[in-house]
């Protein structure tokens, strides 16, 4: 009789803040793997809007209805942070072609420090092909309305960390 492995998945991400599009993401990932860890990246040089743990509160919040769905942050390698939490599938989302180059390099690059992690590529909702953190904050920045885009609660705080900031000058990611 052979024991049957957990198969834990990792999103890894800036999240900056998470978006409607990422949650879309998740949501069609958890039914297929036992524990889904979305994984915050502590990358000082990104100069994110918001703090780690701002981050992981905000994903924590937006996805405390998915059971099997945890929220971690790394720093380093991807690959390491995925083996170290015994992970053998990297999930990442493709919208455009624009994202392909990229993820693609990542994904050989992850292959060849990592040969037994697997990359999964899921295509974003056509609702959100065309959604990232980036773009949003950018449109609250100018005053633009970004409901459905994000949930409430980032909506509200999109709100009120920008709103300290002059208009056009929201972080990149
Ligand atoms: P990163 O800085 O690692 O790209 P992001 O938070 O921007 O961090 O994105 C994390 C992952 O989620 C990436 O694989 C990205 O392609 C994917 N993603 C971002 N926005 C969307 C979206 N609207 N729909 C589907 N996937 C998305």
């Amino acid at each position: 009789m052979s024991t049957q492995r957990v198969r834990i998945a990792v999103y890894p991400g800036s999240f900056d803040p998470v978006t409607n599009g990422h949650l879309d993401l998740i949501g069609r990932c958890a039914p297929l793997v036992d524990r889904l860890i979305v994984a915050v990246l502590r990358n000082a040089g990104k100069q994110p809007l918001f703090s780690p743990e701002e981050r992981m509160e905000m994903l924590r919040e937006a996805t405390r209805h998915v059971a099997n769905v945890e929220v971690d942050s790394f720093d380093g390698l991807l690959v390491e942070f995925a083996r170290r939490r015994g992970a053998c599938l990297l999930l990442r989302g493709i919208r455009a072609i624009s994202d392909y180059e990229y993820e693609l390099q990542m994904a050989l690059m992850n292959r060849r420090l990592a040969p037994e992690i697997e990359t999964v590529f899921m295509m974003a909702g056509e609702a959100y092909s065309f959604l990232s953190s980036r773009l949003v904050k950018e449109v609250i920045a100018l005053g633009g309305d970004v409901s459905g885009l994000v949930p409430p609660q980032v909506e509200a705080k999109l709100k009120q960390r920008l709103a300290a900031k002059p208009a056009g000058r929201a972080s990149a990611g």
